[in-house]
């Protein structure tokens, strides 16, 4: 059965990796014209807690209304349960559907454009188009439609595919042309779904603007109150941040404007921004030292073997090049199932209790627990809590040999955090560094000097875990402000809107405080 015309369509559109700070006080000073509407005449929040703590997954937990704690994603490249071993790891890959595939079978009709990370769902009706303009993955994720005609439609409406991806250590000038692509891009994008929504009409509408995710790690260095790696002029990049949130919002305020009054918006932030460096080597490094982690023994020599951190070999496989051309796939998983076996092999097992999987800015550590892992030394219960509150202590004593500051923000205790039993790839403990706007090259602990090298994905920026969350519109009260919510929230909303009863794998509560519950307060909103 179609979709009430009196009520519909329910459009979710995304505004990848927006600081939702920033959002907030550009939008309060008039700069977010669209994000400011919507806010004012709807209802908005804060997305956070435990479904941010990793940034890695938070489309997929977004999309699909599922907890990390069940689908385990929180990075690119992560350990397999009950080996040793590591795997590259995509959202498409967990067996779990974002929420428009709830609607098979319904009759509604749906145009979803860039979901990052999420294949088509086959069998809907309606138009559905992966890959065409993102921020780009790593390894690069091919481009498929539903139907294939799909893409036809989309190129008519959009112009050529687009893939940008992020550009480590470019120039300014190079940098300078990232951002007027980007700009230009988001501009396409709005005219594409005008096009595409003027042409007919869905039930649901997802489209992902990524423009503010990609330039906005190009362009964090050059802010003005960025002090970045070393001096950086601005060299007129300095609103380029601005001026790349400016053409995301000025896409949002047009497609709005091309809705009919019916309509419900939702625009969703992912995360937020901030500054920091890679971390990975230091964390090895941490385990390593203080005796947490074992490096084997040279079978003809005492001497130990080499600590040069294995999982920071992916780094020479420069992701950037490697991402942006699909004929490195192949050898690229055949290069990560090597490392994944040199991983295996860099620790001696039965003497170590904690290590290090990959995790580039947000610090995973593992407890080599027994019964989980295949050599487990450490026993669950007691002597699992006394080792993580021992190596928190260590963590927190952890000083910038250059300033003498703390250098940890927070340390969270994964099964904690969740209140449950957690996906097995999940680490026991999550680490956060805090906020730096230079790499940290030496980190003093009483009992040891670590110290880390330039990694290849020598980024100054990453993702803070908070997001946000607007809406507006025919089936949202002008509610202002609420309490911070979940991200898995999200999906159960938006399937009560399209009246479809958010299925009982969907954990988050739907925000009925946000919703009109009565036809007669429809045109509340817009
Ligand atoms: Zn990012």
């Amino acid at each position: 059965m179609p979709a009430d015309r009196r009520t519909g369509p329910v459009v979710l559109l995304g505004f990848d990796a927006a600081d939702p700070e920033l959002v907030e006080q550009w939008a309060r000073e008039g700069k977010l014209p669209a994000m400011a509407k919507l806010m004012s005449r709807g209802a908005w929040a804060r997305t956070g807690g435990e479904e941010l703590l990793f940034e890695h997954g938070v489309w997929s937990t977004l999309f699909s209304g599922i907890s990390t704690a069940r689908h385990g994603f929180h990075f690119f490249w992560q350990p397999v349960p009950r080996t040793y071993g590591l795997e590259l790891k995509r959202g498409r890959d967990l067996g779990v559907v974002p929420f428009w595939a709830w609607l098979r079978g319904t009759g509604r009709s749906v145009l979803v454009l860039d979901p990052p990370d999420a294949a088509p769902v086959r069998g809907l009706e309606g138009t559905q188009v992966s890959e065409w303009a993102t921020h780009s993955h790593y390894p690069p994720l091919p481009l498929e439609a539903e139907p294939p005609t799909a893409i036809t439609e989309v190129r008519k409406a959009f112009g050529p595919r687009e893939q940008i991806g992020e550009k480590i250590g470019a120039s300014a000038v190079s940098d300078r042309v990232m951002v007027e692509r980007l700009v230009a891009r988001a501009a396409r994008k709005g005219a594409c779904v005008r096009a595409l929504i003027a042409k007919r009409s869905y039930d649901l509408v997802v489209a992902i603007f990524s423009e503010a995710h990609t330039g906005g790690h190009q362009a964090c260095e050059y802010r003005r109150d960025a002090k970045g790696d070393g001096p950086r002029p601005d060299a007129g990049l300095g609103d380029a941040l601005l001026r790349l949130y400016r053409a995301v919002d000025d896409e949002i305020g047009r497609i709005v404007e091309a809705l009919p009054p019916t309509a419900t918006v939702f625009v969703t932030s992912s995360v937020g921004m901030l500054s920091q460096y890679p971390t990975e080597e230091l964390l090895e490094n941490f385990c390593r030292e203080l005796g947490y982690q074992v490096s084997p023994q040279r079978a003809a020599s005492s001497a130990p073997a080499p600590r040069r951190s294995v999982t920071s070999r992916l780094r020479g496989l420069v992701p950037e090049r490697a991402r942006n051309v699909v004929s490195k796939f192949l050898p690229f998983q055949v290069q990560a199932r090597l490392l994944s076996e040199k991983f295996a092999a860099s620790t001696d097992w039965s003497r170590t209790t904690v290590y290090a999987p990959p995790g580039y800015y947000t610090g995973c550590l593992r407890v080599n627990l027994r019964g989980r892992e295949p050599n487990g030394i450490v026993s669950p219960g007691a002597e699992y809590d006394a080792l993580l509150t021992r190596l928190e202590e260590d963590l927190h004593a952890l000083r910038d040999a250059e300033s003498g500051e703390p250098v940890i923000e927070r340390t969270v205790r994964t099964r904690d955090a969740f209140h449950r039993d957690v996906h097995p790839a999940l680490p026991d403990l999550i680490v956060f560094w805090r906020e730096h706007d230079r790499p940290l090259r030496r980190v003093r602990h009483p009992r040891a000097e670590l110290t880390q090298s330039p990694h290849a994905f020598h980024r100054g920026s990453h993702h803070t875990t908070e997001g946000m969350l607007v809406a507006a519109g025919a089936g949202v009260r002008a509610a202002g402000r609420g309490p911070d919510i979940s991200p898995l929230s999200l999906a159960p909303t938006l399937l009560t809107l399209l009246d479809v009863t958010p299925p009982d794998e969907m954990t988050g509560p739907p925000l009925h405080d946000w919703l009109v519950q009565s036809p007669a307060l429809s045109d509340t909103g817009r």
